[in-house]
């Protein structure tokens, strides 16, 4: 075998990505386009391209394989039992009655008084500080931590671009009035650091004695009305007549669809305490802003467990699930460098919960903050006793053998509590692509998909060297072989440097050059994406190459 010198990759951050450039490859490459876009798109939903599905597929597959085929062994040592389900998404609407989420699925909103903008209220300050234009410019002109305010300067603002970008904030409107409560804060506290929120509080604030410290809209600066819910369930009608009796929703999740049938399968299958019932599916809900790309989408897809345990065992199961599924990202390619842990906070918790934890990534667009990947939460016995008392079923467990070894009533007779890790699946997919994205100005393509190569869309490409000469026959004869196993491509067109550009920019971990050479000694090049090293091998050692770099991973 003969090797070329080998390239270092570079090392790169998710803050030095650029979003832009990673949605344009996503575009240009087919991993995702906008849903509708022939007619302008439509907010919230997202289509998956030839490659997407393929990447969703594989990170899908893993999942069910390393949660349902084969799932970790428990911390005794012992398998895991899981079994799988697929409910239908339109369910009885009693079953959201019973869950909860008919009167409490809903995102508080503010609506703007001024320009009818709604902002949902928990994520103000991030929306702000994120995606408002004004505010942006604003906070340009002072500068908090150092606690030094130049009124005139923001008088200036103000009356220019203040006019043109946040034309009803107080600041705006009304700027000497404005600037006295402003001045009145600055001198009623000369030594304490300015608080940026505080300080954008009075700017927003035209008659503090009226109405209090106002929060402004971001986008006019316009003072925000209380918070009202917004329910995030979309409706529908099932059948002939459209009334409130035949109102249907979309399912928000796919979890209540596992715990309507906890008790079909236990029936059903020889499952004992302790369990799981996974599904992966469609969940849809009527997010009030839907953005970051396919981080928060109206239409996305969930991978859900539940972990039924006896209560005495929940805490424990808890924490194994939120280790197993860390490392279960980091598997599948992830950095660990780039996800943390985030235990909720007491006031985070549902009231039924008793803890919760996030595994969150540095996506491009909070780094250096993180956002959620996946939840993993300790639900007690929240939905299988609401289930029980809407349904009027008893779901209690009832353990014979731990009956039979004389154990006390309630460690054979009990409510399971449950252990819920809920990992979005398009959520998963954009960590792959943005984790993947790795610039390299080495190059022609600039830029390439380092994707583990067992989620990789494409597995491998076959290239004759020329399209003609008996190349494209053997090349055809190896594409043959190797497409009974493996997405991969054979591509003829254009020079080998385009089709490698091509390639990386797929993130396809090994091209095959079929050459002159390969006609006369039965050799092939390979090529390896991460390193754009090569090496010659015989052409009856790829597909065992190939086995040993993609599935023995
Ligand atoms: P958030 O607080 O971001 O609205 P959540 O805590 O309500 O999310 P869960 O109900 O726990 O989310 O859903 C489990 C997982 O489903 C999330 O960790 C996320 O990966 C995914 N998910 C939830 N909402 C969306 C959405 N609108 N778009 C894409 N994925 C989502």
């Amino acid at each position: 075998m003969t090797q070329t010198p080998t390239q270092a990759a570079p090392v790169i951050t998710p803050a030095d990505k650029s979003m832009d450039d990673i949605v344009a490859l996503c575009k240009r490459r087919g991993f995702v386009f906008p849903a509708s876009e022939i007619y302008g798109g439509i907010n919230g939903f997202w289509d998956y391209g030839p490659l997407g599905i393929e990447l969703k597929n594989n990170l899908r597959d893993r999942w069910w394989r390393d949660m349902v085929t084969c799932p970790p062994d428990g911390p005794d040592g012992r398998p895991l039992d899981i079994v799988g389900l697929d409910s239908a998404i339109i369910q009885n609407p009693k079953v959201w009655e019973a869950s909860g989420h008919l009167a409490g699925f809903a995102d508080p909103m503010r609506k703007c008084q001024k320009c009818g903008h709604f902002v949902r209220e928990d994520q103000l300050w991030e929306i702000l500080a994120t995606n408002s234009k004004w505010f942006d410019d604003l906070l340009q002109q002072f500068t908090p931590h150092t606690g030094e305010i130049d009124t005139l300067r923001l008088m200036e603002w103000a009356k220019r671009k203040g006019k043109k970008y946040a034309p009803n904030l107080a600041l705006v409107r009304n700027p000497e009035v404005t600037m006295s409560w402003f001045a009145q804060r600055i001198n009623g506290q000369p030594d304490a650091p300015p608080d940026v929120q505080e300080l954008v509080r009075y700017l927003a604030t035209e008659q503090l004695h009226a109405t209090g410290l106002q929060e402004p809209c971001p986008l006019c600066g316009g003072e925000l009305g209380d918070a009202q819910p917004f329910k995030l369930m979309f409706e529908s009608y099932a059948g002939l007549t459209q009334t409130e009796d035949s109102k249907v929703y979309l399912r928000p999740e796919t979890a209540q669809g596992i715990f309507t049938n906890y008790k079909n399968v236990l029936d059903t299958m020889r499952v004992k305490m302790p369990f799981g019932i996974a599904q992966v599916g469609k969940s849809f809900r009527n997010e009030v802003t839907p953005r970051n790309y396919i981080f928060r989408s109206r239409e996305f897809e969930q991978m859900e467990m539940e972990w039924f345990c006896h209560p005495d065992e929940a805490k424990q199961w808890y924490e194994f699930w939120v280790q197993q599924r860390h490392d279960w990202w980091v598997s599948v390619g992830v950095n660990p460098a780039n996800l943390i842990r985030r235990e909720h906070d007491c006031d985070e918790l549902a009231h039924y919960s008793t803890a919760c934890a996030d595994i969150e990534y540095q996506y491009p667009f909070t780094a250096p903050g993180y956002g959620e990947l996946e939840g993993i939460a300790h639900r007690g016995d929240y939905d299988l006793s609401k289930h029980q008392e809407h349904a009027r079923l008893k779901l209690e467990y009832f353990d014979q053998q731990r009956k039979e070894a004389g154990e006390p009533e309630d460690k054979f007779r009990y409510m399971p509590h449950v252990i819920e890790p809920a990992a979005g699946l398009t959520r998963g997919m954009l960590v792959l692509l943005c984790e993947a994205y790795t610039p390299d100005d080495s190059r022609p393509s600039k830029v390439f998909m380092k994707f583990d190569p067992s989620m990789a869309p494409i597995k491998a490409a076959i290239f004759p060297l020329v399209n003609k000469d008996g190349m494209p026959e053997k090349a055809e004869e190896l594409y043959r072989q190797l497409r009974k196993r493996w997405a991969v491509q054979m591509d003829v067109k254009q020079n080998i440097g385009k089709r490698y550009a091509r390639m990386d920019e797929a993130g396809t971990p090994y091209c095959f050059t079929i050459d002159s050479d390969s006609l006369a000694d039965d050799t092939v090049t390979v090529r390896d994406r991460d390193t754009a090293g090569q090496q010659r091998i015989n052409i009856s050692q790829v597909e065992q190459y190939l086995a040993d770099r993609i599935d023995g991973v």
